[in-house]
């Protein structure tokens, strides 16, 4: 299996759902199915501003749930599972963004020449020099030609590990998903916890007691009683 690091996670999870976020991840990470109860007390945090914060990682995908009636108190409580497909999924996004922008740089330094300050202040692509009249727009200084075959070779370098390491990611983030969609199918329906307001309430609520039964039997008994009454008076009516 492929392995989350803690980089990772604090990476991609902060960027998307902030910050806070971050150490419940790490709170249930290689756990399965966490009660939310048992997290917020991990993270010292109040019950709902646990569920506000968990929501964004649901949203997100991050997590998953499975929900367990409470039976004493009727209400529900959720448990949670962290999917580390999703950050390997993100986290390979954000290794292709980052390749597409050293592409871009590349072909913008083939395709230029630079002009630098020798006291270096600035650096400078030929039609911005020209501007400048090749002279520092900050000290005034003559611009000296930038020689960038080292900048170059550098970015072809970086690029080069770059597809490798996201065609390392997409082979194994595949073997990855197969196993999660296992697990997705359990948690489609959205958390209670989404509806602010109304869910506390629900949850407040005390489960009305079934009497109706009881009722009804109690009739049963009654109506028995009176047929044995009646089978008693004619008993006494046939023996006089
Ligand atoms: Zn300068």
């Amino acid at each position: 299996m492929l392995k989350v690091t803690k980089a990772m996670i604090e990476d991609v999870v902060s960027q998307i759902c902030g910050a806070d976020a971050v150490q419940i991840v790490l709170d249930i990470l290689g756990k399965v199915n966490v009660s939310e109860f048992i997290i917020a007390e991990d993270l010292g945090l109040d019950i709902r501003e646990l569920r506000r914060r968990i929501y964004k990682l649901w949203e997100a995908g991050f997590v998953y749930f499975k929900r367990k009636k409470d039976k004493k108190r009727g209400w529900y409580i959720y448990y949670w599972t962290f999917i580390p497909s999703r950050v390997l999924f993100l986290y390979r996004d954000l290794r292709k963004k980052r390749l597409e922008m050293l592409k871009e740089r590349l072909e913008k330094e083939e395709n230029n020449n630079f002009y630098i300050c020798p006291n270096g202040c600035v650096r400078l692509d030929f039609s911005r020099a020209v501007e400048f009249d090749f002279k520092c727009p900050e000290c005034g200084t003559l611009l000296v030609p930038n020689d960038n075959t080292r900048t170059i070779e550098h970015l072809k370098e970086e690029i080069k590990k770059l597809e490798q390491e996201i065609r390392e990611f997409d082979k194994k983030i595949k073997e990855e998903e197969k196993l999660s969609k296992k697990k997705l199918k359990s948690s489609k329906k959205e958390p209670e916890a989404k509806k602010t307001g109304s869910v506390e309430k629900k949850r407040k609520k005390p489960q009305k007691k079934k009497t109706v039964k009881v009722k009804s039997s109690k009739k049963k008994v009654s109506k028995k009683k009176r047929k044995t009454r009646k089978a008693v008076k004619k008993k006494r009516k046939t023996k006089k």
